[in-house]
């Protein structure tokens, strides 16, 4: 989605009918909308996402991702499992490590990633599990909370959609704020205080070296609700920031449509 993301201006001005213009890259992603819906979508940006190219697309990422699964499979499992954050585990005589990403289960083996033991289609899921057990990260994690542009090479894009993911996060409990708790603590969410006061904070593992901090204010009458997302500094040594962003927009993803918001 942030491929369709990146071609919009992300000032969210609602003319397309949508509220944000992460919400409409969703429903573009999903063949409901048409790029072309967005009047600030240059003519050559419209005419090259078709179906087809979006198609082509998805042929690319899944070509990059069996490259890196040809990288990444020959390594030691045993080290790689502890620098990542990972559980080792020898399964029916096979090495495994066992990880999760966005509290979902996965399971890395010789053959590659599999999701529920079956092997994983997604190849974002897999660039992005990939990348990180192949980068096997060192920086310690010390709860450094900083946005995304707190890193010197953040494409301008990722930068544009943090705010919007944010938006998003706020749209979905702006109308159940009690409802954050329930859902956060189901994904195992860790509450959090800190210096900054908010109605909810909590911390969540994008993956495991990767923590991610939400906090949350709740409409009042003078403004609506709003969220704020960050990353420890460390996790630019255990994902590429590209992927980082990727892994944010599947967590707001998840989230929205678990919600039922959109
Ligand atoms: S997608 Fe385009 S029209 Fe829709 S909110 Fe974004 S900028 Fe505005």
């Amino acid at each position: 989605m942030l491929e369709i993301y990146k071609k919009l201006p992300g000032t969210n001005c609602g003319e397309c009918g949508e509220a944000a213009c992460m919400a409409f890259a969703m429903k573009v992603k999903t063949h409901q909308r048409s790029i072309s819906d967005c009047p600030y979508v240059s003519e050559a940006d419209s005419e090259s996402t078709p179906v087809e190219a979006l198609e082509k697309l998805d042929d690319m990422y899944e070509r990059v991702s069996n490259q890196m699964e040809a990288e990444v499979t020959s390594i030691d499992f045993e080290l790689a499992a502890a620098a990542i954050g990972g559980d080792f585990e020898v399964v029916d005589g096979e090495e495994t490590i066992q990880l999760k990403m966005t509290s979902k289960p996965y399971q890395f083996r010789r053959q590659g990633l599999f999701e529920g033991g079956e092997p994983c289609h997604d190849s974002w899921v897999k660039m992005i599990i990939y990348d990180y057990i192949g980068r096997q990260g060192s920086k310690p994690v010390n709860a450094d909370w900083v946005p995304f542009d707190f890193f010197p090479n953040t494409p301008s894009h990722i930068k544009a959609f943090q705010t919007s993911a944010e938006n998003q996060l706020a749209a979905a409990f702006a109308q159940d704020p009690e409802g954050i708790k329930t859902h956060f603590t189901k994904q195992e969410g860790r509450e959090e205080q800190g210096p900054i006061s908010s109605d909810y904070a909590c911390c969540l593992n994008l993956l495991p070296r990767i923590p991610l901090l939400l906090r949350f204010w709740a409409a009042d009458s003078e403004f609506p609700a709003s969220c704020k997302l960050f990353v420890d500094s460390s996790a630019d040594a255990y994902l590429d920031i590209e992927f980082l962003g990727h892994l944010v927009e599947k967590f707001v993803e998840d989230t929205a449509n678990e919600t039922g918001a959109d």
